[in-house]
């Protein structure tokens, strides 16, 4: 980290969140970090040249595989997460597609929890098998043996997400971690809802973790991104089955990335050949973004989470409700999973139902006034979307209930307004859901 001034002390995470990987601007001085948007960069002489293409030294080129502006953004994710090294991406969707790029050949499976965001659903069951071979095995149960049984010889992931969306499942990291150190895989958790604020995976054996920048990251609602952090822990050489990272790379003159960058290979071969080869960057404008919306972050959290609760204790005292599924609720079945995961709040994304089923949800997403309804999650406003009728509409009976989205439910991002406003909001409109 630039700003650090002696290396006996680690800064904080809500001074990581406002200084790590940025410095003043060499050039102009600039405090804020610049929006570097240019394609490319001008080579010192034909040797600088030679030895960036080669990788023999790290710098720009062209932004399609490096951008300081999104250098900075890189940088101070992984440092929230305690990750090695991190990789931006267009979306969140993008940092999934490059993590099993390095990973999976063509008729290998990754083992998935099937509680997840109703689009990875879709990229895994779909997407994935069809353009390149990947096999998802989705697990139904929650719990590590789950999927300690539908481990195969064909196995090279694991994917969950710390906290999933829509159903307010929380995953058993450390135990699911296990599961991965004992067949030599790595785990990869998608910690989109949680954040590092809340949960840092990496602290309990994760080896990757990927977010949607897009949601409380950025903040805002105003820019689209995704991210990859490496923990930098995982012997992709040892295991003997990660050729992409281990073995010789033909379009760098047969170079092993795991050999020559030892923990940063995952890190430097997502630039290098992912998104060389796939071209899914990140733009230097929503790096900008996300580096600004990152700074306030815990405060956001914090305020994200109280407002949360109180919106959960309110629904669940309504008539109307017939259930709610925040983590936080002492009654919630994942409770004691929150609070040894997530202790500073279970987030403030999380469904309830209705009583009157997939009419009173209809009726009650045109009654808010104040909450949007639309498709996002993690901004400072509240947000509603009904995900039977939207997010997962694509998803058969089955694959609805499986999920977690019956017909009944309601899913709400709360923001950071006052309390009282969104409780007040939701109030008239489910007077509405009744009639
Ligand atoms: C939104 C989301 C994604 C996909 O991210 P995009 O930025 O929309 O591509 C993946 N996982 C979770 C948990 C999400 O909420």
């Amino acid at each position: 980290m630039t700003d650090q001034p002696n290396e006996q002390r680690t800064f904080g995470f809500e001074t990581r969140a406002v200084h790590a990987g940025a410095a003043p601007d060499p050039a102009t001085g600039a405090r804020a970090t610049p929006i570097y948007q240019t394609t490319s960069y001008v080579f010192d002489d034909v040797e600088d040249a030679a030895a960036l293409f080669n990788l023999q030294k790290m710098g720009f080129i062209y932004s399609r595989l490096t951008n300081p502006t999104v250098s900075v953004l890189e940088e101070r994710i992984a440092s929230l997460e305690g990750g090695r090294g991190a990789t931006a991406t267009s979306s969140g969707h993008a940092a999934q597609m490059l993590t099993f790029f390095a990973l999976m050949s063509p008729g290998e499976e990754f083992l998935s929890s099937r509680k997840l965001y109703g689009g990875s659903l879709n990229q895994f069951a779909n997407s994935f098998p069809r353009a390149f071979g990947w096999k998802a095995i989705f697990v139904d149960g929650e719990d590590a043996d789950s999927y300690r049984r539908a481990l195969t010889p064909k196995t090279k992931a694991i994917f969950i997400e710390s906290l999933a969306n829509p159903g307010g499942v929380v995953s058993d990291i450390a135990a699911i971690a296990e599961v991965a150190r004992e067949a030599n895989i790595p785990l990869i958790v998608d910690n989109t809802m949680a954040t590092p604020y809340l949960c840092r995976p990496i602290e309990h054996g994760a080896t990757l973790v990927v977010h949607s920048t897009t949601k409380f990251l950025s903040g805002h609602g105003n820019s689209v991104g995704g991210v990859v952090v490496d923990s930098g822990k995982f012997d992709w050489t040892a295991a003997g089955k990660y050729p992409a990272l281990s073995d010789p790379e033909p379009g760098y003159h047969g170079l092993r990335f795991h050999e020559t960058f030892g923990d940063l290979a995952f890190t430097i071969h997502a630039h290098a050949i992912g998104l060389r080869d796939l071209g899914p960057n990140q733009q230097p404008m929503n790096a900008f973004l996300t580096i600004t919306g990152i700074e306030t972050l815990a405060l956001r959290m914090e305020r994200h989470c109280a407002n949360a609760l109180k919106v959960a204790e309110f629904l669940q005292g309504h008539p109307a409700v017939a259930w709610v599924n925040y983590a936080g609720l002492p009654d919630s079945p994942y409770n004691a999973l929150s609070r040894k995961y997530m202790p500073k709040g279970a987030g403030s994304v999380f469904t309830f139902g209705l009583k009157g089923g997939f009419d009173a949800g209809v009726a009650m997403v045109e009654g808010v006034e104040l909450f949007s309804h639309l498709a996002n999650i993690g901004d400072t406003r509240s947000l509603i979307i009904h995900p039977a009728s939207t997010t997962h509409r694509q998803l058969s009976e089955e694959g609805l209930k499986a999920s977690g989205a019956t017909p009944d439910v309601i899913r709400l991002s709360i923001g950071i307004e006052s309390a009282e406003d969104i409780i007040a909001d939701l109030d008239q409109a489910l007077k509405k859901a009744v009639r």
